[in-house]
């Protein structure tokens, strides 16, 4: 007897991203393959006591089930941070979902048919590209640049592709490039996406931890028709093992996403979703979020300044504003996957633009993640891997 898997699981066995997270445990690599929030930051002492009150307080009640759209309270909390991100929404516009991760996996569920055509960013976040190819979706990258999406591009492929299903964007410190969409162009994004008849789904997961520039509002601001769903998390401002995202999206939607919810786990664990709630209630999420983005800047511009100093002024970087990642070009049209296997036999991991892209991968590239390494993890990496872009340059 064998097993017929359906065309929901990838074909073939290797994938290049896992090898270099496998590799990278090893303690001798330096790893910015990874997309590890500082573990140092989590709030332990805070979750703790919020869970002690709320099982005195709610025990039997958050040992049961309960609804698929989320506990009110903090569906009430989450519109209230909503508002605070220029989004004017209310508790009936939000649904909880088990981490971000699953709302994109339900909307994709939603919105693709097999052969399906979404639009996505190239590049753009490889687990979200995953979830669109296991409903078979044509993916069709639009082209970015240092100000996010091209909206030029967008046009076009708005044109090219009418019955496009959805288009996919992440517009803040982008993963894996770090980019942030303008302002102005996500009100021309949403004109033009409002022309064409195509939803946007926007992913949201970074936008609170923001270190330097000015705040843009989330897509989701400038959507006066209901065609925008807006996807957020609190894995990168509070904890990513509490598995808690939301959507902000129109009730109509939110009741058909309802329906699939109930299929994929019936509702996310009410005790998590308490102890988030009683922590909003209880602790400072602004200033905890503060911590955060000290630590992430002070790594990031230290990440940046070594790049500058280390690597040769050909190589283009990526500026961030916020997040976890810069994304590297390196001239000279070297693939990136022997340019990420060369750095792991330097004892430095980077994951390989390859994996970002829907089609076609830029060559050169990769991503560094900045967040959980130290300053003297960061240093020594850099040189490592200015050392085999330079040996490759002189090769
Ligand atoms: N979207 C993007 C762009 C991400 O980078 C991530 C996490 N790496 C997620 C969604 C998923 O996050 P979570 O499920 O923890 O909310």
């Amino acid at each position: 007897m064998s097993f017929h898997y359906s065309n929901c699981v990838p074909k073939g066995d290797s994938n290049a991203t896992e090898d270099i997270l496998k590799a990278a445990a090893n303690p001798k690599v330096i790893s910015f393959a990874g997309g590890l929030p500082a573990p140092e930051l989590f709030p332990v002492a805070a979750v703790k006591k919020a869970t002690d009150k709320v099982f005195d307080q709610f025990g039997q009640q958050v040992l049961q089930y309960a609804g698929a759209l989320g506990y009110s309270k903090l569906r009430e909390q989450i519109a209230a941070i909503m508002k605070t991100r220029q989004v004017n929404t209310t508790a009936d516009h939000i649904a909880i979902a088990t981490g971000s991760q699953q709302a994109i996996d339900l909307v994709a569920k939603m919105l693709i048919n097999p052969g399906d055509v979404v639009l996505v960013e190239d590049p753009t976040y490889l687990a979200a590209l995953d979830v669109f190819r296991s409903y078979g979706a044509h993916l069709i990258g639009v082209e970015m640049d240092d100000d996010g999406m091209r909206m030029d591009d967008l046009q076009q492929k708005l044109a090219d592709y009418p019955e496009a299903k959805f288009i996919y964007t992440v517009p803040n410190f982008q993963n894996p490039t770090g980019r942030t969409m303008t302002a102005a162009r996500r009100q021309e994004m949403v004109k033009l996406t409002h022309a064409a008849g195509v939803p946007i789904v926007e992913d949201d997961p970074y936008g609170a931890i923001r270190y330097a520039g000015e705040t843009v509002p989330p897509i989701k601001h400038f959507d006066h028709h209901g065609e925008v769903v807006s996807i957020s998390s609190f894995s990168k401002m509070l904890a990513p093992g509490l598995r808690i995202g939301w959507l902000t999206a129109d009730p109509a939607f939110l009741q058909k996403y309802t329906l699939l919810k109930q299929n994929a786990d019936l509702h996310t664990d009410n005790l998590t979703q308490y102890i988030i709630s009683q922590f909003l209630m209880d602790e400072d999420l602004p200033a905890h979020i503060k911590k955060i983005t000290d630590v992430y800047e002070h790594r990031a511009k230290l990440m940046l300044a070594e790049i500058d100093h280390e690597f040769p002024a050909d190589v283009y970087h990526s500026q961030p504003e916020g997040g976890m990642f810069i994304w590297v070009q390196v001239p000279g049209g070297i693939d990136s996957d022997e340019l990420a296997k060369r750095c792991l036999e330097a004892n430095v991991a980077v994951v390989p633009g390859s994996a970002f892209y829907s089609g076609k991968a830029e060559p050169g590239t990769f991503r560094l993640n900045f967040s959980n390494m130290n300053d003297d993890q960061i240093k020594v990496g850099i040189k490592r891997i200015a050392k085999v872009i330079n040996e490759l340059g002189t090769n």
